[in-house]
């Protein structure tokens, strides 16, 4: 077909193909065709993009110490948020004219370095200090990308939790530990993929149970362990005798259920209720393609967490509540429609090249803005000349061929070590800097100042107190760096006998966020041999993309199979 392009990555030089169909996204969002491949755009965006590294600094405006996503060395004034969202200053003091004769981008990052940046983002929080890119939550430590929850802990997006801990990607929950991509679960440790369960320990891809151990695939069932139907006798004690309140039995546990999952089969994706939709984690979505972590979304491409009415939005990164016709953007949330290559804007229209721009509509190349309309680089104009002007300088980037492309990035606020961009992109500090990118030098968590040894301590969580703990530091045994352990957090791992956990939170976090596989899809065919299904003795023939590596061995089944055999 004429219409379908097939172009070399300006920075990875890989071919990827521009389609009709992406041809007519571009159209509409009157934008050239990228020079970078979907991946290459990706990075891009998350290398802007710090989500949990934080740091303590001091306000540059009222001096206190605060948490901040921005290292105390960065040349930039940084706020707290009180004295950010304050309205005693009006980020238009920083504008400029726009100078034909400097690159645009150039001038962009100008104002960037020039405006205060707010030390982390959230609203309506409640008694909480270190969560970045929240709304709504209250009593909690260390959360991200999440809201509506209460007392907690160290989570990555989780919407309307209570008391969970080490728990990413779930809705719904109460005091659940160590698990990801649950739903509507209470007291469930150290499980994956499951819904509607209840204290249960390793569970995978599970609906409605109860009082399980290392099971997977399961519907409606109680006291089983390893998929066997026990009584609850037994199951009683099983659960005695594998003391899951020491670090030992759960690591002999964890093994054998690792073991035992690799027998049993894997859906090809993460998907429930889709339509025409791929990619991975993907629920009640209709024409969502290469999506992933995408719910209640409809015609999406490239997306990664595209949610709640999210709809149009191409090339995205956390485009949700309601958010229509978004393209190249990351964070552009509650009901921002039509931006393009903007960064961190929320309740907003109409915007090109803004960042951290709130409420605001008609606007280019500004940030901090809230509540503005007309700005260019910062600067009032009157709608006449907001159009003009903008169209002059949209026309100069289409003759340039960088309409569309996201800021360069070298203009980024964050080393890539520091920005999320690490965690699904990994690069050496050669590489990173070698691809234009930064890096961040200055040290961030503390090593060697432990003062417990875990040789010493006691296996089992029924030994400490919470006096015991408040003290004491200690010291990942995959990394080394020191952490704590909160009172709250060990009240938790006592109520649900849980051991102190021997890695610090951050290789908590990698562990689970690797364990979901990477956003990249491949083909394969279902693996399954089942001869009573309709493909019979020769095996199942259908494909399907899957992002789950090849080196992982998945057993994985196409949807047809799996159903068969689970549902
Ligand atoms: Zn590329
Ligand atoms: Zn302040
Ligand atoms: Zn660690
Ligand atoms: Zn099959
Ligand atoms: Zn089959």
């Amino acid at each position: 077909m004429s219409d379908f392009k097939t172009k070399n990555c300006s920075q990875c030089a890989f071919s990827f193909a521009i389609t009709a169909e992406d041809s007519i996204w571009y159209n509409k969002f009157d934008v050239c065709d990228p020079k970078l491949c979907p991946r290459c755009r990706a990075q891009r965006r998350l290398a802007f993009r710090n989500e949990r590294s934080f740091y303590k600094r001091p306000c540059d405006k009222c001096k206190r110490d605060v948490v901040s996503m921005y290292s105390p060395n960065k040349p930039y004034a940084v706020w707290c948020h009180d004295c950010w969202f304050a309205d005693d200053w009006d980020p238009k003091d920083f504008g400029k004219d726009y100078n034909p004769s400097q690159p645009f981008f150039e001038q962009v990052e100008n104002i960037w370095r020039q405006v205060p940046k707010v030390a982390l983002i959230h609203v309506r929080s409640v008694n909480c200090e270190y969560l970045n890119v929240c709304a709504d939550n209250k009593n909690c430590y260390m959360i991200v990308e999440s809201s509506n929850n209460e007392d907690s802990i160290h989570c990555y997006w989780i919407q309307k939790t209570r008391g969970c801990v080490d728990t990413s990607f779930s809705h719904e929950c109460e005091r659940c530990y160590e698990s990801d991509d649950i739903y509507n679960c209470y007291q469930v440790r150290y499980s994956k993929g499951c819904h509607d369960c209840r204290d249960a320990y390793f569970l995978f891809d599970c609906r409605n149970c109860s009082d399980c151990i290392g099971c997977v695939n399961l519907r409606n069932k109680r006291y089983c362990i390893f998929n066997k139907q026990v009584t609850k006798e037994e199951y009683r004690k099983f659960l005695d005798e594998a003391r899951l309140d020491t670090h030992t039995g759960v690591e002999k546990i964890q093994t054998q259920f690792e073991k035992f999952k690799a027998t049993q089969p894997h859906k090809y994706a993460e998907a429930v209720n889709t339509v025409n939709c791929t990619g991975n984690y993907l629920k009640d979505a209709k024409n969502c393609i290469d999506c992933f972590h995408t719910y209640e979304a409809e015609d999406c491409k490239y997306a990664l967490h595209a949610w709640r009415d999210a709809k149009d939005c191409v090339d995205t990164d956390t485009t949700g509540r309601g958010v229509q016709m978004v393209y190249n953007s990351h964070n552009t949330g509650i009901n921002a429609s039509n931006c393009i290559c903007c960064a961190q804007c929320w309740g907003s229209m109409l915007l090109e090249y803004c960042s951290h721009c709130h409420d605001s509509q008609n606007c280019f190349g500004s940030t901090g803005l809230r509540k503005a309309k007309y700005c260019i680089l910062n600067k009032q104009y009157s709608e006449e000349e907001y159009k003009k002007l903008k169209a002059q300088i949209v026309e100069r980037m289409k003759r340039d061929e960088i309409y569309g492309e996201f800021f360069p990035p070298s203009s980024s606020a964050f080393g890539y070590n520091e920005a999320c961009v690490q965690e699904q992109f990994p690069l050496t500090k050669e590489n990173a800097l070698a691809q234009g990118f930064k890096w961040e030098y200055h040290p961030r968590g503390t090593y060697g100042k432990e003062t417990v040894d875990w040789g010493e301590i006691s296996d089992s969580i029924r030994d400490f107190t919470t006096e015991d703990i408040n003290k004491d530091i200690f010291a990942c045994t995959a990394c080394k760096k020191n952490y704590r352990i909160i009172p709250d957090e060990l009240a938790l791992y006592r109520k649900l006998e849980i051991p102190l956990p021997r890695v610090c939170p951050d290789c908590r976090h990698a562990r689970r966020f690797v364990a979901r596989g990477p956003n990249r899809l491949r083909t394969e065919s279902c693996k399954c041999t089942v001869a009573h299904h309709a493909h019979g003795d020769a095996g199942c023939s259908i494909t399907f993309k899957t992002a789950y590596p090849k080196e992982w061995n998945f057993l994985l089944y196409c949807e047809a199979c799996y159903n068969a055999e689970v549902a």
